[in-house]
């Protein structure tokens, strides 16, 4: 019986910190969390700081408020065309889901067509729309490949993302030069010889980006 008393009573208080919590202007929440570091909020050089963090960190997260399904409707071609089409070195930043810290690097993308091609510029903002969210490498390379098989039904589609991560880089866990990859191959790019040129292509220094 005491117990249930003494659970209803921090269970109250956990919904009264919340609401507090939710009354809170996203500044303020900055705020705080620069008092509890040890910072003093007030000193010149962080009066603006709490605005900035929620402007940076509202941009760095917009791509919840995209559509990937969208911004590749839009930009569909009928073509008779079916070799690889290669989209390589994407610049990538995002952050990670663990520590929210960035992570960053390149994408390379590539699809055998089957009457579909995506307008080239239209990968670029497919990658934007993953990486701009609280991620991990592995679940984004999936993500990529999974909406470009989804919007254009190819033969297959494969995605590389080299990426380092200053979660692990900055803390010391990782040696710094050192770089994570990840691929997923879907369709055609499960066999071996696909793959292969697929991943020479994308190592070969200098080659033309389609
Ligand atoms: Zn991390």
């Amino acid at each position: 019986m005491a117990q249930t008393i003494s659970m209803t009573k921090s269970m109250g208080n956990a919904t009264k910190e919340n609401s507090l919590l939710k009354s809170a202007s996203t500044e303020d929440i900055y705020r705080e969390i620069l008092a509890r570091i040890g910072e003093d909020p007030h000193r010149d050089g962080l009066l603006a700081t709490p605005g900035r963090v929620e402007k940076a960190m509202a941009y760095l997260t917009k791509g919840y408020r995209e559509d990937p399904n969208q911004i590749l409707r839009g930009a569909l071609f009928d073509v008779d065309y079916d070799e690889m089409v290669i989209v390589k070195d994407v610049e990538m930043y995002s952050l990670c889901e663990h520590h929210m810290l960035p992570f960053f690097g390149r994408v390379h993308v590539a699809y055998i067509p089957k009457g579909k091609v995506i307008g080239l510029s239209k990968i670029a903002r497919l990658v934007e729309v993953f990486a701009r969210r609280l991620q991990v490498q592995e679940r984004m390379t999936r993500q990529i490949a999974d909406a470009i098989q989804e919007a254009i039904a190819p033969q297959g589609v494969g995605v590389v993302i080299e990426a380092r991560h200053l979660c692990m880089m900055m803390r010391g866990i990782e040696k710094q030069s050192s770089s994570t990859v990840t691929s997923a191959m879907v369709g055609v790019f499960q066999k071996k010889e696909t793959r292969s040129e697929f991943l020479s292509l994308v190592r070969a220094p200098g080659t033309p980006t389609l």
